[in-house]
């Protein structure tokens, strides 16, 4: 039986320490999907298609960025979101400076936040920043005057360049209809800041998200972030639109959590008898990376359902959108 209740604050915690108002509508920041209109939503969308059109077309890199220093401070391992944040702001002009925790001063006790005051006071104007704590990129937007911060992932809470990747596949696939369609979240939904940014964005924009997953990976009040949970995930799949699997956030969990990986892959498993139950056409989603065997099968991972390889492309066309809107803001209030 699939539940659902009132929408509540999607916010683990509460929304003041992972923004504020002010933050949330500051242009040179982003820091989360949640409390997005979908106005700004669909210009994101929009701006990102763009992007994605002139990277399609090949020309020459762009000098849109010139003048710009962009920190990408990834305090937590990437892969796919650390280069295509710099693979983004290059084409578009920019200089990046890569930061990693394991080279730094962070090492020898210095704080995130004297670190990132260097980077402003070396004149870098923007900060993606990616951190295992809650809350850390409104941490530091609050605290840096003078820079534009970007959310890559803050622990638990949000990854919006992930979440607006995925509403920009989805479009494609749904053919800009997000009225009445239906993705299904399966898998770690508890430690995982893909699904919160995801639902975040979906339900702004009118569709419906059904979640599943091990009992102990799902949050006891899910309902309240607007979804639907459903106990089987044949259950789930039946006329879905779409289906993202997740991967088990070991790195977050305590122990007792984890299921065994044989039945979490016998129950939760998106297998291709799975697959067929959505809709013809339905989209097979992972933010990666997938560990293969257990979140998807090979067969599925690379058969022709999977967008996984889409997602990883249009990341680099909503950077390059979400570097450009930054940019700008900052530009207007600084320069
Ligand atoms: N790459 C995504 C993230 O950073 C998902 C994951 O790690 O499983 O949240």
């Amino acid at each position: 039986m699939m539940t659902s209740t009132a929408s509540l604050s999607p916010s683990p915690a509460g929304a003041g320490i992972f923004s504020t108002p002010t933050l949330a509508s500051d242009p040179r920041h982003l820091l989360g999907l949640e409390g997005r209109t979908r106005e700004d939503l669909l210009a994101l969308l929009d701006a990102a298609a763009h992007e994605r059109d002139h990277l399609r077309a090949g020309g020459p890199d762009r000098s849109d960025l010139a003048g710009c220093v962009v920190m990408l401070a990834f305090i937590e391992d990437s892969t796919r979101t650390r280069t295509s944040f710099d693979i983004a702001a290059r084409r578009l002009g920019a200089q990046t400076i890569a930061f990693s925790a394991s080279a730094s001063s962070l090492n020898k006790g210095e704080s995130l936040l004297d670190t990132a005051r260097l980077f402003e006071a070396m004149g870098a104007q923007l900060l993606v920043v990616r951190h295992s704590v809650s809350g850390a990129a409104a941490y530091l937007a609050q605290r840096l005057p003078r820079m534009a911060v970007i959310n890559a992932g803050d622990g638990m809470h949000e990854h919006p360049t992930q979440g607006l990747l995925d509403l920009l596949t989805l479009r494609d696939h749904w053919k800009g209809q997000f009225e009445g369609r239906r993705l299904v979240i399966v898998g770690d939904i508890a430690h995982s800041r893909v699904a919160r940014s995801a639902i975040a964005g979906l339900t702004v924009l009118g569709a419906q998200v059904t979640v599943c997953g091990p009992e102990t990976l799902i949050p006891a009040d899910v309902e309240a972030l607007g979804c639907w949970r459903a106990t089987t995930l044949d259950e789930a799949l039946e006329g879905a639109d779409g289906v993202m699997a997740l991967r088990l956030q070991r790195e977050r969990m305590e122990k007792g959590l984890l299921p065994a990986l044989g039945e979490y892959a016998s129950r939760f498993g998106v297998t291709p008898a799975r697959v067929r139950l959505m809709k013809p056409g339905a989209p097979v989603m992972h933010p990666g990376p997938v560990t293969r065997g257990v979140d998807l099968p090979c067969e599925v991972a690379d058969g022709e359902s999977s967008v996984v390889l889409e997602q990883v492309a249009n990341g680099v066309a909503v950077r390059c959108a979400v570097l450009q809107r930054a940019w700008s803001a900052w530009k207007a209030v600084h320069r």
